[in-house]
């Protein structure tokens, strides 16, 4: 069975300190350009911009 991917797995990466806090899906077909979140950082202990990087560590 063929099944269609659409989603393709991502990493947020903090745009303070440049770690990857999350991993995410992303989905191709209604998302366009960047991907950019404010999400909770442990390592900055705030709210930062997440941005998306299809770097996975
Ligand atoms: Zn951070």
């Amino acid at each position: 069975m063929a099944q269609k991917r659409t989603d393709k797995i991502v990493a947020l990466v903090c745009s303070e300190c440049k770690r990857q806090n999350y991993i995410t899906t992303r989905n191709k077909v209604n998302m366009e350009g960047k991907l950019v979140l404010k999400k909770y950082c442990k390592f900055c202990k705030k709210i930062t911009e997440h941005k998306e990087s299809s770097k996975l560590k």
